[in-house]
């Protein structure tokens, strides 16, 4: 196993023993520098995965490596360390009066020197666009900069895996771009790992890799570019492929499999059963 990869081996999870599984056999692993978006519908485990990774939780069965450190209770400081998770809630991330104060907590945390604190949390603002917001306070900000902010504090204390739980869901369609277009820019830069966890097809378009969850498997590990061509797969998991790529599946069916010219109002109409 090499040093910068994130595995999981066989990993089953149950949140109390009189419960069913929540996870079952859980297996992949995520390279280093690479973007992977986990996807599946509400209920699937996504957040679970999320919280195993950085020792919130911890496996029933099963093994979990971190940049090759299994995640076990003595290593969680450890973990920690590496990890820079944001969840879909910011309201509970929150600890610092202000804008500022919040993203240099992280910092401060991990003993950065003043002068390096000052320059990551100018950057890191930069980055999400709320560089003008230093001295606001975090509750008084709408749901998206919220989530912006604890971007921020994230990209601050530079982690070597980065995981964004439905962090940027209060965001409109283009901030959301944005933001996840920025990160990934960051990725590249740094080759830091990219975990992001959705329920929408449409944040899985860029990602480098894609694992499918359904009722706490793995349903399928795919790139986007094949996981949209199984629209009607997906809908059975209760997943819809986005309407380009549904305009783009029935274009490719219609010149492979047809050799009538394409009627575009049937084209069109089939998109909407
Ligand atoms: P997702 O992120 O895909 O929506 P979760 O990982 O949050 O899925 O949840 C997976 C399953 O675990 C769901 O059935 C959910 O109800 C259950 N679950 C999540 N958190 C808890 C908890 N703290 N206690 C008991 N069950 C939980």
């Amino acid at each position: 196993m090499q040093e910068n990869q994130i595995v999981f081996k066989n990993v089953s999870f149950r949140y109390q023993e009189d419960q069913p599984w929540v996870l079952k056999n859980v297996s992949f692993s995520i390279q280093s520098d690479e973007w992977v978006a986990i996807l599946g519908h509400n209920g699937s485990g996504k957040s679970t995965i999320a919280k195993l990774m950085n020792g919130l939780l911890f496996p029933d069965q099963g093994e979990i490596f971190v940049h090759g450190i299994e995640v076990t209770p003595e290593t969680i400081w450890d973990v920690r360390a590496k990890v820079g998770m944001v969840f879909q809630n910011p309201d509970n991330q929150f600890v610092g009066t202000t804008v500022r104060d919040d993203v240099a907590f992280g910092l401060e945390n991990r003993g950065v020197d003043r002068l390096v604190m000052i320059k990551r949390i100018k950057e890191s603002l930069e980055a999400v666009s709320m560089e003008d917001y230093l001295l606001h306070e975090p509750h008084r900000l709408s749901g998206g900069q919220k989530q912006r902010v604890a971007i921020a504090g994230v990209l601050a204390i530079q982690p070597d895996l980065i995981i964004l739980d439905e962090a940027t869901a209060m965001l409109d369609p283009r901030g959301r771009k944005e933001i996840i277009s920025t990160v990934n820019n960051l990725r590249v830069e740094t080759r830091v790992n990219l975990v992001t966890i959705t329920h929408d097809l449409n944040e899985i378009v860029d990602a480098d890799r894609v694992i499918v969850m359904n009722e706490g498997e793995v349903w399928i590990e795919t790139s986007p570019r094949e996981l949209f061509a199984k629209e009607t797969e997906l809908r059975t998991i209760g997943l819809d492929v986005p309407f380009v790529a549904k305009v783009t599946n029935r274009l490719k069916d219609t010149v492979e499999f047809s050799e009538q010219p394409l009627r575009q109002k049937e084209l069109i109409d089939t998109l909407w059963t």
